[in-house]
């Protein structure tokens, strides 16, 4: 057993690493079961995390600190709408989902994900569960943009809806402000 290293930060972004290896065909997945598994099992224990209390907050969390190590390894800064290109582009190649844009300007965007692999075929438990993606697209587009940019999934396969939706939005300086005094 080789012996864990670094910070939190250090080993979130090096459990995604694996992925990228894998995809890329340079990391092996399991020898003896290889690398595909029902969808549905992970759809069901994501699901059954996402009714749990406070763990809405954790998804976020780390999808964030993921989305932001992605961007900054791209090692350049871009638009909004050249962020959700190249994070597209990244859902294709995981085949997560089949992504639409259906608004976007400098303020922020509106796009969807169809046969989402994380809720797609989830009976109506009235929850959004992509959360980890939520926060994943507000890292990454934060950290590419250089602007705070938040996500919310606001319909979900596991709510009831036949796709998955997600207001992303660029946060002015008043917002901010009027968020830093809410409580
Ligand atoms: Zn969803």
């Amino acid at each position: 057993m080789r012996r864990r290293s670094g910070g939190k930060g250090e080993r979130m972004e090096q459990t995604e690493d694996v992925l990228i290896e894998s995809l890329v065909g340079k990391r092996k997945t399991r020898p003896t079961l290889g690398r595909f598994v029902d969808i549905r099992v992970l759809q069901v224990r994501l699901a059954l995390l996402a009714i749990s209390p406070g763990a809405g907050d954790l998804l976020l969390f780390a999808g964030k600190k993921i989305g932001e190590a992605q961007a900054r390894k791209l090692g350049r800064k871009g638009s909004l709408k050249e962020g959700i290109g190249i994070y597209f582009d990244y859902l294709k190649e995981t085949k997560v989902a089949i992504p639409e844009l259906a608004r976007c300007n400098e303020k922020g965007a509106v796009i969807r994900g169809y046969e989402c692999a994380f809720s797609y075929g989830l009976p109506n438990i009235g929850e959004c569960v992509c959360t980890f993606d939520a926060g994943f697209q507000a890292g990454f587009l934060s950290e590419f943009t250089g602007m705070r940019v938040i996500s919310r999934e606001v319909k979900c396969n596991a709510n009831g809806d036949d796709w998955c939706e997600f207001e992303i939005k660029v946060v002015e300086l008043e917002e901010k402000l009027a968020e830093a005094f809410r409580f």
